[in-house]
């Protein structure tokens, strides 16, 4: 099974063009949608959710057009989107209970074991009396996960989901997503590029609305080897350097400015070549005069 996507293009009513002909194909495993804010992500996954139409393009989930079959495409789906939304004073349990009901799990028994598996699955079964409002922003979120995989999906979307965890919940996350990642398509969408670096087999890279890379991440590194090169510099130096070369970012180590370069022959003044990382390559293909993949 894979999820192919082909020419997918929108444009909202106020002109602003989220998608520009989006191609994509992704397989069974942990892919990772990777763009800054307002690049189109969410319109993507909104799109192969069955939760709004392109203008143009297609999706094909299998043999399953996904753009006209969307009843189908509902019952293969699991969904965590970025705003989950209201979180009910409901028990975790029921709420879970209710939404499993909703995916057409009605034999009672069964349903009753489906939702004490997933409990235990996202690691909530100790507080499953608790009420979901009450919940960390780590707890939340895998209830998000666990009401999307309750009803056992054959494609998973999650729209930014580590957006706002602190470091354990985040690494708490990443491992139950890697584990669901073994058997189905799951699209992780995302602006952390942590995010895909530790758990993606293959990625996109998306910014104005279209693919500037798709492949598997250590490719992307590749393409940049002997283009990336390293500078400690001053506040003062920085300026000056940014009027001469193309600084694709700078982060503070001890207060100081260290900045990265990309350039196809060597800067010179002080400047080290270094591997490439997925910084690097996220930070070169959202430069504004970045080449477009396809
Ligand atoms: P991302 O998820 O990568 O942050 P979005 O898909 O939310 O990106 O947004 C892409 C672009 O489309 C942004 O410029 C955003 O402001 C615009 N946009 C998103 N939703 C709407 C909408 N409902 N109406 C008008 N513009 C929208």
């Amino acid at each position: 099974m894979q999820l192919v996507i082909e020419n997918l293009t929108k444009t909202y009513s106020g002109g602003v063009r989220a998608l520009d002909s989006v191609s994509l194909s992704i397989p069974i495993g942990m892919y990772g949608l990777l763009g800054p804010n307002g690049a189109g992500k969410s319109t993507l996954m909104r799109t192969i959710a069955t939760l709004q139409d392109p203008d143009s393009g297609n999706v094909m989930l299998g043999d399953l057009d996904v753009l006209a079959d969307k009843m189908k495409v509902r019952q293969l789906l699991g969904y965590l989107p970025q705003e989950f939304g209201v979180y009910p004073k409901t028990s975790a349990r029921a709420m879970l209970d209710h939404i499993a009901i909703l995916k057409g799990i009605t034999n009672r028994g069964e349903r009753r074991d489906r939702v004490e598996a997933m409990l235990n699955r996202v690691n909530l079964s100790q507080h499953a009396r608790k009420s979901i409002s009450s919940f960390s922003g780590g707890m939340k979120q895998r209830f998000g996960i666990a009401q999307a995989l309750i009803g056992d999906p054959q494609l998973l979307i999650v729209d930014e989901p580590t957006a706002g965890l602190d470091p354990g919940e985040r690494n708490r996350f990443y491992n139950l997503l890697s584990e669901v990642g073994e058997n189905i398509i799951v699209i992780l969408s995302t602006h952390i590029v942590q995010d895909v670096k530790e758990l993606c087999t293959q990625m996109a890279i998306i910014h104005q609305g279209t693919v500037r890379f798709a492949g598997a991440p250590a490719d992307a590194e590749a393409s940049l080897s002997g283009h990336i090169w390293q500078k400690s510099v001053s506040k003062p130096e920085l300026e000056e350097l940014r009027s001469q070369l193309q600084v694709i970012s700078t982060k503070l180590v001890a207060g100081r400015p260290l900045v990265h370069v990309l350039s196809e022959t060597e800067p010179g003044d002080g400047f080290e070549s270094v591997p490439p990382d997925l910084e690097d390559v996220f930070f070169s293909s959202i430069q504004p005069d970045a080449p477009s993949a396809v």
